[in-house]
């Protein structure tokens, strides 16, 4: 597996607000949202491009597109924070949602809903900010993959060695993208230093 730790000073700085617990909800969805940008930026690194022949205004050139179909599947609530960036960099983007919430004592995954485009021959980006057991990202991943994805990278806003350590068993060959690898879970699932409870913080329900 390719664990990537963005360490730029912009995301860096993003992360920031996001960890502090006075920070609040509308600024820290705009704050998830610039993050997100700097992350993306990363995670699109591989994608293939098709060259095509332009004219700027001076002369012949040669550009370039995506050549492959992006889908972004937003694991719900959280990674619904991160869809905005990557409706705004990826417009032709298609997106999925995979519903699932954790048991509070054994931290496991339980589906309740599972929306998505069509996966074959896509890239595709798993928008689960906060990597803490690994459990739903796997169950994800394993949903995705079920459904013909092969070229899969996740994008998490934080990330704890436990869920790496999850993803790397179940599912080597998936890139991991995050701003920050934390030093562990608490009693309750919860990253630390992590920032809490990210889709309470997301929507000021916590
Ligand atoms: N989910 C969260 O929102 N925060 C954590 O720290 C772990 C899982």
């Amino acid at each position: 597996m390719q664990l990537t730790v963005v360490d730029h000073p912009l995301t860096r700085y993003y992360l920031s607000i996001l960890r502090d617990r006075s920070t609040p909800p509308e600024v820290f969805r705009d704050s998830t949202r610039r993050l997100c940008y700097t992350l993306l930026m990363e995670a699109t690194r591989s994608f293939p491009l098709d060259e095509h022949p332009l004219e700027t205004p001076l002369e012949s050139t040669t550009g370039f597109r995506l050549s492959r179909q992006v889908v972004a599947v937003a694991v719900l609530r959280a990674g619904l924070g991160l869809l905005e960036a990557v409706l705004d960099l990826l417009p032709d983007v298609a997106v999925g949602y995979a519903g699932v919430q954790r048991d509070e004592t054994t931290a496991e995954p339980s589906e309740y809903y599972y929306k998505i485009p069509p996966l074959e021959n896509a890239s595709v980006l798993i928008l689960e900010p906060m990597l803490a057991t690994g459990g739903s990202l796997s169950w994800a991943i394993e949903q995705v993959k079920g459904s013909g994805a092969r070229d899969i990278t996740a994008i998490c806003v934080v990330a704890a060695p436990p869920g790496v350590e999850r993803v790397n068993r179940d599912h080597p060959d998936v890139r991991i993208v995050t701003a920050a690898l934390d030093r562990d879970l608490n009693d309750r699932y919860y990253i630390r230093p992590g920032l809490g409870d990210m889709g309470d913080r997301l929507f000021g329900t916590g």
